[in-house]
């Protein structure tokens, strides 16, 4: 008979956890923080980001690029085209790990 093995349930936090950083001194992700307050209502950045980089405070979005899963998704929503976006240079950046 087959052995049923038990699968263990991990949240997100916990998967993060799994990758490493090389971070850059060089921001990869720059905010136009003035389009930011003046025209943006939705603020979708602090919606769609798994890992979290975008956080409202009294209003204003503040954003740390360390952590960057390099997924775009913050830059493909933005609709007031506030960030200039790249990948990190060369070797630095996300460092996936699976299993
Ligand atoms: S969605 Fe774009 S414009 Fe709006 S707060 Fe985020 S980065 Fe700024
Ligand atoms: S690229 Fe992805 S992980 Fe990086 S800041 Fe944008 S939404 Fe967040």
């Amino acid at each position: 008979m087959r052995e049923e093995k038990e699968i263990k349930k991990v949240d997100v936090e916990e998967k993060l956890g799994w990758n490493s950083f090389n971070v850059d001194k060089e921001e990869h992700i720059k905010l136009d923080q003035k389009k930011c307050r003046e025209q943006c209502e939705t603020k979708i950045c602090v919606l769609v980001c798994p890992a979290n980089l975008y956080q409202l405070k009294d209003g204003e979005v503040i954003f740390n690029y360390e952590g960057c899963l390099e997924c775009g998704a913050c830059r493909v929503s933005c609709p007031k085209e506030a960030l200039s976006w790249s990948y990190p240079r060369g070797g630095f950046g996300i460092r996936y790990r699976y299993g």
